[in-house]
């Protein structure tokens, strides 16, 4: 069996493309160097899965900062205000995706969002009526013949103009259907340049086929590809999808001259279904994708091997389920991790051999095979560790847990009462700039260099600190600041059973930014109070109200590699009981404002509409209601979602049971307001009042023009008053000022 991998992590093994691409930022490296680097990587990266024996290898999957923008840039989607800068090619690419500010100009970047369901993001194409769409760049025809020459004639991936266009924003008047036809024609150009050049196999990435498609949007896709199958100029053509099954035309498709058709098995629920019911045309490959690309344990083989089997089609290709650009490159690069927790894992290199070997299994007789029997030894037993006390805690959980006496609007009064903050309270996210000497601190207690007692104390000066300043500015409802946090999820993984952290398993999240998730290893507990003794310290300095700050289980799970032995919901809800046991030793200290963050709730939503609450809010809402729920009425809990669109689960949100939210909503035009009101949403509101993503100190004029927006659509006894986010990747001037403004405007709307 042949096999087939959609693409490779490209930011080098060591992260070497972060590093070159930031000193070329700087001017310490010059284009030249940046170009060696890139063609390093790609290099390194062909000749590995080429070593390891794959079949169909992608080339163009290298991005110097992401596929979608490349795409946008090579049929000259780039708007004027760009192209006026004057800069060099690549420097124009870098512009649009971080934005110009220089001797040349001053321009935003495009804006940013979440691939599908990753936590990989893209940049939004910007389509205005002038838009001149032409095929201007080379860079998969370069990309191929340079494959081509180091030995490894590749398939070229290219983001296909289906999931382009349904992805871009239209800012003029024109709309998808005033220019689908010219960029089809773009596109069939490119086929027939690629083919000149010798490339016979080209993959159109789809993945937008696994949403909800309207009728309009099947026929758009029809449009588009009846065109460039009937130009295919002798090349062959693979449709590749990943992240979901193609339910809504899969019928379709199969009836289209595609020549493969890659289908995700892993997060396709219906997959095998739809193949089984419908069949598979004999004349077409089946690429199918049972390696799974965004997660980090071993493939199962016995499993993969019955699907396989299953599936009744003739030509079968074994593929991964997505790009392998969600995974870490290699093991290798883990020291630390002993070889007892390393076998269970196979990040990018390892799923390479895993194709293989399955790919030799399929259609023998394999129960004797080494490969299988040393496969299955693995799975023989438990993997993941266990913890009968935890199990047992999640199986008596009943309905009552869920639900937090009294009800919100008697909780409300006596809230009031208790606290007697003043209208419009103000506070802020929780954390405070992160300045070199808070991170020196903690990479020298890391590193042995200073004693705990060393590190300690400097964060409570800086607590101390931090607290003076916050009652000196006036906010009314006062936070620690964070410092003895890296990261909000590695932060609480590091405090609880269960979790497993890497060196180097590092992971593109965009651009130059890549994160290191760790991984849920086994049963989750809490090993001891996290917080409690921070935060203790904090109330200490001050006579006002402190808020103690806690990361929710959603966002924990979501931002972690999770198990795949038991469900989504049941690692949920071990990490609720585990952050609930923080909550109520927070309120047993004298904490009486707790705020538990949920950052990642939304960006988790399920990519269909009709899974939205059977396969994640059902049980997410009710994960955090238990985390709470066991509080006594005069502690107010808060929760913060960096994101606002979650227009359309305002009930959802409701339905958490907070007493108050604080969300970003400075950059969303404050839409969001409206369908708070029209769904009557009862938990109280800060709606953020400046973007803390820049280091601009906003006014007391525009802040007081926020506010008095937000007051036309929620009542003042609602009304809180915060910045969007956390303060950390600010610096101290900017937060001190921007935070003294803030105050200002909060008074001058009491008057
Ligand atoms: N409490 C966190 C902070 O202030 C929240 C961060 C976030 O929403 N991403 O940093
Ligand atoms: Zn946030």
């Amino acid at each position: 069996m042949n096999t087939s991998v959609i693409g490779y992590p490209r930011i080098g093994k060591d992260r070497e493309l972060k590093f070159a691409s930031e000193k070329f930022f700087k001017g310490e490296l010059d284009e030249a160097g940046l170009q060696a680097v890139a063609k390093q990587i790609r290099k390194e990266d062909l000749l590995k899965q080429k070593e390891a024996g794959i079949t169909y290898i992608s080339s163009n999957d290298f991005s110097f900062y992401d596929n979608v923008l490349d795409t946008a840039f090579l049929f000259n989607v780039i708007p004027q205000r760009y192209k006026d800068l004057g800069l060099s090619e690549l420097e124009t690419y870098f512009a649009l995706a971080r934005g110009y500010q220089g001797d040349k100009g001053n321009v935003k970047a495009l804006a940013m969002k979440k691939w599908f369901n990753t936590n990989y993001h893209y940049l939004v194409p910007e389509i205005d009526d002038d838009t001149e769409i032409k095929l201007t760049g080379s860079k998969p025809v370069d990309e191929y013949k340079e494959a081509r020459e180091l030995g490894v004639d590749t398939k070229v991936a290219i983001v296909g103009p289906f999931t382009f266009l349904k992805l871009a924003k239209f800012t003029g008047a024109k709309k998808i259907s005033d220019i689908s036809g010219k960029l089809t024609d773009e596109y069939v150009k490119l086929v027939s340049v690629l083919t000149s050049k010798g490339a016979d196999l080209i993959e159109f990435d789809e993945p937008y086929l696994v949403r909800d498609l309207s009728a309009e949007d099947i026929t758009l896709f029809k449009e588009i590809y009846n065109k460039i199958l009937s130009n295919k100029n002798g090349a062959k053509i693979l449709l590749q999808t990943y992240f979901g099954d193609i339910r809504d035309i899969y019928a379709e498709v199969i009836k289209l001259d595609f020549d493969l058709i890659g289908i995700d098995f892993v997060e396709g629920r219906k997959s095998l279904e739809l193949v089984k019911t419908n069949g598979f045309p004999s004349d077409k490959v089946l690429v199918a994708g049972l390696v799974n690309g965004k997660n980090i344990w071993r493939n199962d083989y016995k499993k993969t091997l019955s699907v396989l089997n299953d599936l009744g089609v003739e030509n079968v290709v074994l593929g991964t389920s997505c790009s392998l650009l969600h995974v870490p490159y290699s093991l290798e690069n883990e020291t630390k991790l002993t070889d007892d927790y390393k076998k269970h894992f196979a990040f990018a290199e390892e799923k390479l051999t895993e194709l293989n070997e399955i790919a030799a299994l399929a259609g023998k007789d394999f129960a004797n095979e080494e490969s299988f029997k040393k496969n299955q030894a693995l799975f023989e037993g438990r993997v993941n560790s266990e913890d009968k006390d935890v199990q047992a805690k999640v199986a008596a959980i009943t309905d009552a847990d869920y639900v937090r006496l009294p009800v919100f609007e008697v909780r409300e009064k006596i809230q009031k009462e208790i606290l007697n903050l003043p209208l419009f309270p103000t506070t802020t996210i929780g954390s405070f700039p992160q300045t070199s000497d808070v991170r020196k601190n903690r990479q020298d207690f890391k590193k042995g260099n200073i004693t705990k007692e060393q590190y300690v104390e400097f964060n409570k000066k800086k607590i101390a600190e931090c607290i003076k300043l916050q009652e000196e500015i006036g906010l009314d409802v006062i936070v620690h600041g964070e410092f003895e946090r890296n990261d909000m999820v590695e932060y609480f993984g590091e405090n609880l059973n269960g979790y497993v952290f890497t060196e180097k398993a590092w992971v593109q999240s965009y651009g130059t930014r890549n994160v290191k998730p760790p991984i849920i290893w086994g049963d989750v507990s809490r090993r001891a109070p996290i917080t409690v003794e921070w935060s203790k310290f904090a109330k200490s300095c001050t006579d006002k109200p402190v808020k103690g700050m806690l990361t929710g289980p959603v966002t924990i799970l979501n931002w972690s590699f999770p198990r795949e032995d038991i469900s989504i919901k049941e690692s949920i809800l071990q990490i609720a009981l585990a952050i609930r046991d923080e909550v109520l030793d927070l309120e047993a200290n004298g904490i009486n404002i707790i705020q538990i963050d949920e950052a990642a709730l939304r960006e988790k939503l399920p990519l269909r509409k009709s899974d939205w609450y059977s396969e994640y809010l059902d049980f997410a809402i009710p994960a955090f209601r238990l985390v709470h729920s066991k509080v006594k009425p005069e502690t107010q809990i808060h929760t913060h979602m960096c994101y606002s669109e979650f227009t359309d689960i305002i009930p959802a949100i409701d339905a958490m049971d907070a007493d108050v939210i604080t969300f970003e909503a400075s950059r969303s035009d404050l839409q969001i307001l409206d369908s708070l009101k029209e769904n009557n949403f009862k938990t109280e509101v800060g709606p953020g009042v400046y973007d803390i993503h820049s280091p601009r100190v906003p006014s007391v004029e525009e802040i007081v023009a926020a506010l008095t927006k937000m007051r036309a659509k929620i009542e003042d006894s609602k009304l809180w008053v915060n910045p969007d986010c956390g303060l950390k990747t600010r610096g101290d001037e900017e937060t001190k000022k921007s935070l003294i403004n803030l105050v200002e405007a909060a008074r001058q709307i009491r008057g």
